[in-house]
């Protein structure tokens, strides 16, 4: 390894849990795993006979309100977004996801759950050098009143900006520059949000069969039906970068760049991805070394300072 260098990152020992598929209604058993060097997060269908669906934006399949992976057989794995934030979160390069069913259970709607699990198995550090992706230049994508962004920076942040009609959530904002220590601190609690209009709308759809009070924020006539209300006054925004967050992970490694969403959304962000691996001369793979963070973590703490 190079002096220097951080070493990637896996779990200690296998975590499992259960849960169920807000979209799906279906029972989930799901068992983190370690991984091998330079492996990756890997979804394993027990199910399907051992199938593996890479965390990967490229096997990033369309389809609404959740991001989707599928392999070359047809594989899926739904709503994987929350768990690969948690990972992204607390760092953790390899692991393998295994699931005995279509879709990563809800837990309560956010990433504390998964960051609950990874710090029982405990964490640790693998013989090889981290790999980010830096970002060398602005790469951006939009549409009529959405926009994903992605800038050169010395570190992760993310700035998030969301503008609904409904009078509970209007116009919130956030910006925040991403460590373990931040991510947990942050965002990793801010749950998922739906208004309760559109529930019947998304049931009639087949979606959100699993969605209830108990994993979701659920906005009506501008209140916050959930009783205990919300766990951060701008919980909405935060989960938008906690999306985000988890989105971006699927470039395959950490990136160092910061990332900007006005309104964006699961397929935005992928779209943002294919975006900036399309242009070569818009991102370098790097290792991350400790000069660098410690550049970074500098910035970081100045930057949350100047906030205080
Ligand atoms: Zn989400």
């Amino acid at each position: 390894m190079n002096l220097g260098a951080l070493p990637q990152k896996t779990i200690k020992a296998a975590m499992p849990c259960r849960g169920i598929g807000v979209h799906s209604g279906a029972r989930v058993a799901m068992v983190l795993q370690p991984a091998a060097t330079d492996s990756g997060i890997v979804f394993r269908r027990s199910d399907r006979g051992g199938a593996c669906v890479a965390a990967h934006w490229r096997n990033v399949q369309e389809s609404p309100l959740c991001t989707t992976l599928t392999n070359r057989e047809g594989v899926s794995v739904a709503t994987v977004e929350h768990l690969l934030a948690a990972f992204a979160g607390a760092e953790i390069d390899n692991a393998v996801v295994e699931l005995d069913g279509p879709e990563v259970p809800v837990m309560d709607g956010s990433a504390e759950p998964f960051l609950f699990l990874i710090e029982r198995a405990g964490i640790v550090e693998q013989d090889a050098p981290r790999r980010a992706i830096k970002v060398l230049k602005p790469v951006r994508v939009a549409d009529e009143d959405c926009t994903a962004a992605l800038e050169p920076d010395v570190g992760f942040s993310v700035s998030f900006e969301i503008d609904f009609s409904s009078q509970r959530v209007r116009r919130q904002d956030i910006a925040l520059s991403i460590d373990a220590e931040t991510f947990k601190a942050d965002l990793a609690r801010a749950r998922t949000f739906g208004f309760l209009e559109e529930v019947e709308r998304l049931r009639a759809a087949g979606l959100a069969r699993g969605g209830s009070l108990e994993n979701a924020v659920v906005v009506s006539d501008g209140k916050v039906l959930n009783t205990g209300g919300l766990r951060y006054a701008d919980e909405f925004v935060r989960h938008k970068a906690l999306d985000a967050v988890g989105d971006l992970y699927l470039a395959g490694g950490p990136i160092i760049g910061h990332f900007h969403g006005v309104r964006s959304g699961h397929a935005m962000n992928r779209r943002l991805l294919e975006a900036l691996f399309a242009d070569r001369t818009a991102w370098c793979r790097t290792t991350l070394g400790a000069t660098e963070m410690a550049e970074a973590a500098n910035w970081a703490s100045g930057a949350r300072a100047a906030r205080a």
